[in-house]
């Protein structure tokens, strides 16, 4: 009989009732004590295209209603292993980027400072910057491993710095990330100039375009991906649209020729035996996400984050 945290079973309460927190997890106040938390960044003022991942998070703890608590095809017993709660929804400032960046960063430094691992429901992916920026003071310089349709390196965007577009490019700038140890995932779609993947790459950065894994079990990349990482703090971040959009619709910029849901579930479940020190799955949009196919996605990939942390028994 563990003492920790249990998702509030559907035996208990109908899973359609209840205070929807993320897997019906008890809502914490405060890291401390916590080894995983599930933390909401309803913001989306970064994004270029279609509007509207600022209600993500909040759909994502709607559709985790369904998920249980043990994963039957890896063994993982997240719930037995670790003490994990959902620390509700970072209170940003949705007329300023600028002031967002401050307000996630302050709150990720006490995250990480208390020793919990955050997952994170986005929110478009302007916000894995001011995350990337607390965790690397605390860890010194990550590895990353990236799965996007987008490079997401562009220096500005409409002449601004901070944006969907650019999290990386400044996460590069600021010296957040070993280049060496950065892998993009699923990269494709039309791009502004034909040297677009010239920059990462001139960073040391491995691109693994969408084309080049179709069709193809991604076992064999997440082998090289862990030999190349080692035990480097690492974080994993994850846009719902590096997945196809037949299975992932419901986001911002979507691109055609994209991951099987397989081959996501290869990804992450690829990432155990990494130290991974947080993850994020953004772009989430509901609105375009009319069935809630997206959003389910999302929050099974969420679960299966959780799964492959540092500490997590394996029955
Ligand atoms: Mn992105
Ligand atoms: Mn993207």
């Amino acid at each position: 009989m563990t003492t920790k945290n249990q998702p509030l079973s559907g035996n208990e309460m109908p899973r359609f009732g209840g205070i929807a927190t993320m897997m019906r997890l008890p809502a914490a106040t405060s890291p401390r004590g916590l080894d995983a938390a599930f933390i909401g960044i309803p913001f989306d003022a970064g994004t270029s295209h279609r509007s509207g991942t600022r209600f993500g998070p909040r759909q994502i703890r709607a559709e985790s209603a369904l998920l249980r608590p043990y994963n039957m095809a890896t063994g993982a017993a997240p719930f037995d292993s670790l003490q994990v709660a959902d620390l509700g929804d970072v209170a940003i400032n949705t007329y300023s980027i600028a002031r967002s960046m401050d307000i996630v960063s302050a709150f990720y430094a006490d995250v990480f400072t208390a020793g919990c691992r955050p997952l994170t429901l986005g929110g478009d992916h302007t916000i894995a910057l001011p995350i990337l920026r607390a965790a690397a003071r605390h860890h010194g310089p990550l590895a990353l491993v990236h799965v996007d349709a987008h490079a997401d390196v562009n220096d500005t965007m409409f002449g601004e710095t901070l944006a969907h577009g650019t999290p990386f490019r400044r996460a590069v700038e600021e010296g957040l990330l070993q280049g060496t140890k950065v892998f993009q995932i699923g990269l494709r779609g039309t791009g502004y100039a034909a040297d677009d993947f010239d920059w990462p790459r001139s960073q040391g950065f491995t691109i693994i375009p969408a084309h080049e894994i179709w069709y193809r079990s991604l076992e064999p990349l997440m082998q090289r991906v862990r030999d190349v990482i080692g035990d480097t703090p690492c974080y994993l971040s994850f846009d719902i649209d590096g997945i196809d959009p037949a299975f992932a619709g419901g986001t911002g910029t979507p691109e055609v020729g994209g991951l099987s849901v397989p081959q996501a579930l290869e990804v992450v479940r690829g990432c155990r035996g990494l130290n991974l020190i947080g993850t994020d799955l953004v772009e989430v949009c509901p609105s375009y996400d009319p069935g809630g196919n997206t959003a389910l996605l999302g929050a099974n990939l969420l679960y299966e984050m959780l799964c492959v942390l540092p500490g997590v028994v394996h029955r």
